[in-house]
């Protein structure tokens, strides 16, 4: 009888220890925070991306090199791996890549980058903020979107626009790749805050466009300019994607960073503003509050953290929950659990 005792209090133990691992492991909160990348397929859209021509220019783009070879940009936008394990053509080819960050319903934020494709300061401040929030995610609540590269193939290829038209000018019309950001992702999802983020040719060195007449846009504009030391401006342009998603009732901006009409490079510190920009908006919402004390400012730091993530991808299934291995471990301890007692009472009889 003695020995029976001694056996359900370890198993019991053990169980207690796995399911604290099973938190502690995975974030904070109760849940964890379920790190998951989707694939949006932008109807009736084919992004052009050449997928094998791509993946040859891209060397040439030394921003981007950091996330090229074994890094982030090259196994979500080249290589990644079907439910089957099979290598697949990447995801530029028909659409592109959505992070999603999850810990709790609310609040829900987005952060979009790259619908100006030759805007690189914020598409690479995009990545380094994915690596962060991955490395982090303990400190996220509710729920961040980012969009790292919204026009992958205008990225890749180092120009402005690919569909012919100006998409920061035509988020309000739902056949544009930016109308379907807003209609198909913003809305869908029951996102709040927008973010929007840019470069520019300007004398001013970083700024916050608000809509216009909007107050929820002009409030958060404001505070991310104090912020950041932005300068504060309302939108004089209709269909943008801020302009689209105030008329919306969201809480939206458009975050610049100067560039200097250069495109290809990046120039000193611009990466590190736009993300700047980025933190300051998601401390505004709620989403993540950095200890500014361990704020990195050293530009970008190593990714290897998130090399991971591709191979956990399945075709168009989304979210995918990092919590599965801990389940799993626990559901093994059950199994021992019955195993011994099976054994132990087989042992007595
Ligand atoms: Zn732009």
């Amino acid at each position: 009888m003695y020995k029976k005792f001694i056996w359900i209090v370890t198993c019991l133990m053990l169980l207690v220890f796995a399911f604290t691992l099973n938190d502690n492991a995975f974030g904070a909160g109760s849940g964890g925070t379920d790190v998951s990348f989707w694939f949006y397929n932008w109807t009736g859209f084919d992004t052009g991306a050449n997928i094998s021509q791509i993946k040859d220019n891209i060397s040439q783009i030394k921003v981007f090199e950091k996330f090229n070879s074994e890094g982030l940009l090259t196994q979500v936008l080249f290589d990644h791996y079907d439910s089957n394990g099979n290598f697949v053509k990447g995801l530029a080819s028909n659409g592109t890549p959505i992070f999603k960050f999850n810990n709790s319903d609310e609040p829900r934020s987005i952060v979009i980058a790259g619908t100006h494709g030759n805007e690189y300061p914020s598409e690479a401040a995009a990545f380094k903020l994915i690596n962060t929030l991955y490395e982090n995610k303990y400190k996220i609540k509710g729920t961040i979107y980012v969009i790292p590269m919204s026009n992958p193939k205008a990225a890749l290829e180092v120009q402005r626009e690919y569909f012919g038209y100006d998409p920061n000018r035509v988020a309000n019309n739902s056949s544009t790749f930016s109308g379907h950001i807003v209609n198909e992702v913003v809305l869908k999802e029951n996102v709040s805050y927008v973010g929007d983020f840019h470069t520019m040719y300007d004398t001013r060195l970083k700024l916050i466009f608000a809509a216009s007449g909007y107050p929820k846009s002009e409030k958060i504009s404001k505070v991310i300019a104090d912020k950041t030391n932005s300068e504060y401006y309302l939108s004089p342009n209709k269909g943008t994607i801020t302009v689209t998603c105030a008329e919306h009732n969201l809480s939206s901006f458009t975050a610049e960073v100067e560039d200097g009409n250069n495109y290809g490079i990046i120039l000193p510190n611009r990466d590190q503003w736009s993300y700047e920009q980025m933190l300051a908006y998601l401390d505004y919402t709620q989403n993540y509050v950095e200890d500014s004390n361990n704020r990195n400012s050293s530009g970008f730091g190593a990714n290897s953290d998130l090399s991971d993530v591709g191979h956990d991808f399945v075709s168009n299934t989304f979210p995918i929950s990092r919590t599965g291995f801990p389940l799993l471990f626990l559901l093994f301890l059950l199994f021992l659990l019955i195993c011994g007692f099976y054994s132990w009472n087989k042992n007595n009889k």
